[in-house]
């Protein structure tokens, strides 16, 4: 059922930038406490992988689930909070996290509303980044790949909720 995936980067690159990413922000975060908001569902995969690798500094975590309305494969722009936060971020270090930024909609509303609620800092990574389809533009802090304009899977991408599970990314031949 797998046969007709192309591998576009592969799960020991992404071990590896995961790594990389995590070091870097260990260093950014010294001697602070940051608090992880994972964007689900996609963003599960490599939150989890990304804070194993931030064992240097104190980490927390929360998630949020939000949805666009409007077709799966395309963003229209308007968002709503499916799951909001379980608790207040006030005062708190926060980098949130995605799987991937496309046209910067849904982060630029998530940001917006989060921004609202006082943290120290906000920040935001992503694994992803596909930078032609932006249309809005967004501070994007820790940027794991850049890809070109194809929709990928796996890693907690999905097609139509399937292939979140493939340990590596992929894009689905026609
Ligand atoms: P944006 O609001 O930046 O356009 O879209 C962000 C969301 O759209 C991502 O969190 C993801 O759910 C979905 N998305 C955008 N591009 C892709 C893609 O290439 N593959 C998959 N599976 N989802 C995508």
């Amino acid at each position: 059922m797998t046969g007709d995936i192309k591998t576009l980067i592969t799960e020991h690159e992404i071990n590896k930038r995961i790594r990389e990413m995590a070091q870097l922000i260990s260093h950014d975060y010294h001697n602070k406490q940051v608090k992880l908001i994972g964007i689900l569902k996609g963003a599960v995969f490599f939150m989890v992988d990304l804070a194993k690798a931030l064992n240097e500094i104190p980490v927390t975590m929360d998630f949020m689930d939000v949805s666009s309305y409007g077709a799966s494969t395309c963003t229209s722009g308007e968002v709503r909070v499916l799951k909001d936060l379980d608790e207040p971020i006030e005062n708190e270090h926060v980098l949130l996290v995605e799987d991937i930024i496309d046209t910067g909609l849904t982060i630029r509303f998530i940001l917006k509303q989060l921004a609202g609620r006082n943290p120290a800092s906000l920040k935001i990574c992503t694994l992803l980044d596909k930078p032609s389809r932006r249309e809005v533009e967004v501070p994007i802090d820790y940027i794991g790949f850049t890809i070109p304009n194809e929709f990928v899977i796996g890693f907690g991408l999905d097609y139509d909720q399937r292939y979140r599970n493939l340990p590596y990314i992929g894009v689905l031949s026609e």
